[in-house]
């Protein structure tokens, strides 16, 4: 547990910036599909361009996404965020980095959380931006189809579940109320590129961080891991805590593969400890 000590160290000394992943929300019921206990999902993700362009993709997308949205929505922040959010509280936490799409961090009680990948709970309008609550969706789509009586199986971390094709014929997808046009949940596609704003706030996050803490982050795509690349460049020490492996090993001075449950509230309390 020597890694535990030095992590302890470098988050007393405050200046860190988290960088969290699907690890990190695994304990509140949403499966990490590329973790190591996630089920390996059959379908491939939506990708953006399937989404505009092909209407049958986006009607069976959407009531998928319509059934995961029960789970996700539903789901409650668990010890590792709230960790965080006392980390953030105490002073050592200055900045929040999430490939998340599920809200937790901010149900956890952190703020000013820079959230990558979007948020399901939000609906866009590709139309004219128009962004609404989730919960308007969900309604309108349970009024239009009234007969649909899917079950999901297994939820993805992006809220789209396993479900047969044949089940999904005949769901009936609603538009914009306001101009009609394509309505899409406020979240980054494969395929599709994060907006440049975020990319560029969470670049500055970084290049004033002292550490660089990956939580529950496989590092899997390069969305997450130009920010482990450029805080070595820049010689700031990057910190890993994740269960399996990950691709940001090479460029960590500390990795703890332990559980996030149990890892965050210790930190949190060692250093809630320490500041007082
Ligand atoms: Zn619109």
């Amino acid at each position: 547990m020597r890694q535990v000590a030095e992590l302890e160290d470098w988050i007393s000394e405050g200046g860190v910036v988290v960088l969290s992943g699907a690890g990190l929300s695994t304990d509140s019921g949403i499966p990490d599909y590329r973790g190591p206990s996630g089920s390996a999902r059959r379908s491939t993700p939506m990708t953006y361009q399937a989404f505009t362009r092909d209407p049958v993709a986006r009607r069976r997308y959407w009531a998928r996404s319509h059934l995961g949205w029960r789970t996700i929505g539903e789901a409650r922040p668990n010890d590792g965020h709230r960790a965080v959010a006392r980390l953030q509280e105490a002073g050592a936490v200055q900045g929040i980095i999430t490939q998340n799409v599920d809200g937790l961090h901010q149900a956890g009680g952190a703020r000013d959380v820079v959230e990558l990948h979007g948020n399901l709970a939000r609906i866009v309008c590709l139309d004219c931006g128009e962004l609404t609550p989730r919960e308007w969706m969900a309604a309108r789509l349970d009024d239009a189809n009234p007969e649909f009586r899917g079950v999901a199986t297994a939820v993805n971390a992006d809220g789209d579940v396993e479900l047969d094709d044949a089940e999904l014929d005949g769901f009936t997808v609603v538009d914009c109320m306001a101009c009609g046009g394509m309505l899409k949940p406020d979240v980054v596609y494969f395929g599709e590129t994060v907006p440049p704003e975020r990319v560029s706030r969470s670049f500055g996050l970084v290049a004033g961080a002292r550490t660089l803490l990956v939580l529950g982050s496989s590092l899997t795509v390069m969305s997450g891991r130009r920010f482990v690349l450029r805080a070595v460049k820049d010689g700031i020490r990057v910190a890993i805590v994740n269960r399996g492996v990950t691709r940001g090993e090479p460029y960590a001075g500390v990795v703890v593969d332990a559980p996030l449950g149990i890892v965050l509230p210790h930190l949190a309390s060692t250093v809630a400890t320490v500041s007082s």
